[in-house]
């Protein structure tokens, strides 16, 4: 059968990183068994919908590069794909799943609920307590259709017969089991005549002929429900195999990776920045701290997969090939975003200038760096292997782009005096009347003065690295100083020796 795998969220804010990860191992999983990837947009909490959350999803997948086939934005033969266009659907389940038995409806209204709650601590809506609530299972079938045509509000909830063990053969964690005396009978359908989550979920699944739910650990213990639903309505023969993801932990620490962690340890747990009501409701993102998104990737593929081996930079490609569900570990992954940062700093490394060019030239801009195609690729291939990211280009390397801020002073004691104040003026002269001014030439003349006035490469090159970018840890020195170009060259060796 064909694989069918479906990223499920629901748009209640920013999409946290750990909701990217499942999105991924599901494509993932698709793309190596030439299935397909839905997007399902599961909105049927009204009041848990947060405006600009939906096109956040798809704008985030869009970045990791995550393409759904079918789904909200993408279109697709089983549509609608948002759970809210799909109301009437929903509708007629819940009906038809009173009328098998496995559901009945309830007329108690939220206060007399809550009183119960009130009254009794521990009280939940189950195979006890059903009997003495206001229900079909109850009230006589004539009183029933009565209040249901004279508008009376009810749910539909789903009857758990008590007694039996539910066992689910979950991929990663092996069999589960659940005692269905020990769950509370759901409800399916509000009386707002809005579906749950678990309704509007199982019956999507259905109907759009979902072979496998890969999602979070949090949504484990619902299975039972969702197992009880899929044979409600007959349907255990096409029910899903579940497979739910370990959680991902804080950096440090007890306890899973929480939004509040950001700003705690000052790391994105988002993939695109977030502008909430208030500051601490706004997050920055993964995009915006300067990951490329092949980087998020491939870290997020290995938080919580374990492909056995040392690889661990792995094309989208490789990572088709190479997932697998049973390789996903059932205990907590760490979020370690050193880790994340090595391999962003790989992926620029590895990145071609073109490419890096055009991702630095907003940054470029906002800096009023006024710079040519030709000068930003020339200067991103100088810079490359020296930034984690992408606004390092023009924070760390600004001086690519602007003359140099502040000296590394503690060299310039060590190395700075009164002789090679003299050779470096007479450099500077030497410079300033180079006829080719690229890196080759100004490496062979450079030597060759320095031979002439038998100077040591370490009693002038680090001057020079210096004078061009305020510190050793700088590019090349003649590359630089190509691409810079002769008069941006000498006014620093100028500067440089006024400053002293
Ligand atoms: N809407 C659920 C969520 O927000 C989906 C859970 C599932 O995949 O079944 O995570």
């Amino acid at each position: 059968m064909a694989v069918r795998v479906r990223f499920a969220p629901s748009p209640t804010g920013a999409l946290h990183i750990g909701g990217v990860r499942t999105a991924l191992y599901n494509y993932l999983f698709a793309r190596q068994q030439k299935g397909t990837f839905i997007l399902r947009i599961e909105d049927t909490d009204q009041g848990r919908y947060v405006p600009g959350a939906e096109d956040y999803i798809i704008e985030a997948l869009k970045w990791v590069g995550l393409l759904p086939d079918e789904g909200v934005g993408f279109g697709g033969p089983d549509g609608p794909y948002r759970q809210s266009d799909r109301k009437e659907i929903y509708h007629k389940y819940a009906h038809d799943l009173v009328a098998r038995g496995h559901a009945y409806y309830a007329f108690d209204t939220p206060v007399e609920l809550d009183e119960r709650r009130q009254a009794e601590e521990h009280f939940t809506y189950n195979y006890i307590s059903r009997n003495g609530l206001n229900n079909s299972l109850v009230l006589d079938p004539e009183a029933v259709q009565q209040r249901i045509a004279q508008g009376d509000p009810f749910v539909i909830r789903l009857k758990v017969e008590p007694g039996r063990s539910i066992v689910i053969h979950d991929l990663i964690r092996g069999e589960v089991v659940f005692e269905s005396s020990e769950l509370d009978d759901k409800v399916l359908l509000k009386a707002d005549g809005m579906p749950t989550y678990h309704l509007a979920n199982i019956v999507d699944d259905h109907l759009m002929r979902i072979t496998h739910v890969i999602r979070g650990e949090e949504w484990l213990p619902s299975t039972a429900h969702h197992v009880l639903l899929y044979e409600g309505f007959g349907w255990q023969e096409t029910m899903p195999k579940f497979s739910h993801l370990p959680l991902i932990m804080k950096p440090v620490g007890n306890g899973k990776l929480s939004k509040r962690d950001g700003a705690k340890f000052g790391i994105p747990v988002f993939p695109l920045s977030w502008k909430g009501d208030t500051p601490e409701e706004s997050f920055e993102g993964f995009r915006e701290a300067g990951f490329l998104p092949e980087a998020v990737v491939n870290f997020l593929a290995l938080l919580g997969w374990h492909p056995g081996g040392d690889q661990e930079i792995f094309t989208k490609e490789e990572l088709i090939q190479a997932f697998s569900i049973e390789h996903i570990g059932k205990s907590g992954a760490r979020f370690d975003f050193e880790k994340a940062k090595s391999f962003n700093q790989k992926y620029i490394h590895a990145k071609d200038n073109a490419s890096l060019a055009a991702m630095v030239r907003p940054l470029a801009d906002a800096k009023g760096y006024q710079v040519s195609d030709a000068f930003l690729e020339k200067a991103v291939g100088l810079m490359k292997e020296r930034v984690t990211f992408l606004q390092d280009f023009v924070e760390t390397g600004y001086y690519l782009f602007e003359p140099v801020k502040s000296n590394d002073e503690e060299t310039l004691q060590k190395r700075w005096n009164g002789d090679i104040a003299a050779v470096f003026a007479e450099l500077t002269e030497k410079v300033a009347t180079f006829d080719s001014f690229n890196a080759v030439a100004l490496e062979d003349a450079i030597k060759q003065f320095m031979q002439e006035k038998q100077l040591k490469p370490g009693d002038i090159l680090p001057l020079l690295r210096i004078a061009l970018a305020g510190t050793m840890k700088g590019p090349a020195v003649f590359e630089m100083a190509e691409i810079l170009g002769r008069e941006a060259t000498v006014a620093r060796l100028r500067a440089l020796q006024e400053s002293r």
